[in-house]
């Protein structure tokens, strides 16, 4: 039986989601609306139509949803052969996404194998990987019958994870807020699934690595840093390990490309934000990580 999968984004990196180096898969669809997000193009479930005003030309579309070098999306809601993606010649108009049968994605993945050096392997990201649940099962199941090391980041608010857990090695879960109101608040999502997510993991033995994406004005001050630490210390394991990851704007420009509008005004960390972190987490004797 063939089972569709769709990715936006693929490619290789070392240590940055997962031990050595690894075939990186990025999932489409996502069920949070994180404002900072460096990968826009992966939140809806289809994949957006992503225009590069500098290349678009008023015959873009057949439907004619172009006109004086701007796309009326209400026409795109409705599309559903999306012709002005047929052509090579249309540069002004393109998406990231595309699908694929699981069997060929692990065929790739076993072709990659002499790739994964320092114990490296397989990554599925997103998006949030888990939005495509199914397909993401069926892969796991096979990577590991193929003796490949797997890992997935996450945002944890799948009330399924744990179904996957016993083919996945290595966990890397987003945690954005301490406090879940205000984590549903900006994000749309609380944080009790992937609380429990987190916690269930640690009590499995799994390695599991927390992130949390440092982002002024919304969850980056010394009393945030407080009530986070409460939290770790609460849960603290061996096998628990917290990584700072600083606000950046790398994807900014991919939400006007997508018809979106980024929201964040302020998000830059003062200086020395990432070190007080690192201090209470130390005092607190939880692992620190920078990978
Ligand atoms: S998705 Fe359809 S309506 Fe939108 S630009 Fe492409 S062809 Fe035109
Ligand atoms: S959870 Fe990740 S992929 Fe989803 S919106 Fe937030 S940053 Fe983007």
């Amino acid at each position: 039986m063939h089972v569709k999968i769709t990715v936006f984004q693929k490619g290789f990196n070392y240590s940055q989601d997962g031990q050595g180096n690894r075939l990186v898969f990025h999932l489409q669809g996502c069920n949070m609306h994180c404002p900072w997000c460096a990968n826009p193009e992966g939140i809806p479930t289809v994949p957006p139509i992503m225009v590069n005003k500098d290349k678009l030309l008023d015959t873009a579309c057949p439907c004619g949803a172009v006109r004086n070098g701007e796309l009326d999306r209400s026409f795109c809601e409705a599309c559903k052969d999306r012709k002005c993606l047929d052509s090579q010649a249309n540069l002004g108009l393109s998406t990231a996404g595309s699908d694929w049968d699981t069997d060929e994605m692990v065929k790739e993945a076993i072709k990659c194998k002499p790739m994964y050096f320092d114990s490296g392997g397989v990554t599925f990201t997103g998006g949030e990987p888990t939005m495509q649940f199914d397909a993401l099962m069926d892969v796991y199941k096979k990577l590991k019958e193929n003796g490949i090391h797997t890992a997935i980041e996450t945002n944890g608010t799948s009330i399924r994870l744990k179904e996957l857990l016993p083919f996945i090695d290595q966990l890397i879960i987003d945690l954005k807020h301490h406090d879940s109101e205000k984590q549903r608040a900006v994000t749309g999502v609380g944080n009790e699934t992937t609380k429990a997510n987190i916690e269930y993991a640690l009590k499995e033995g799994k390695p599991v690595l927390v992130r949390i994406p440092l982002v002024n004005g919304f969850n980056a001050d010394k009393a945030d840093a407080e009530h986070f630490a409460d939290y770790f210390e609460s849960i603290n394991a061996p096998n628990l390990s917290v990584e700072l990851l600083s606000y950046h704007e790398f994807g900014k420009d991919k939400w006007q490309k997508c018809g979106m509008e980024y929201t964040v005004k302020d998000g830059r960390l003062k200086p020395g934000t990432v070190k007080m972190f690192e201090d209470i987490f130390k005092e607190r004797g939880i692992n620190t990580i920078r990978t």
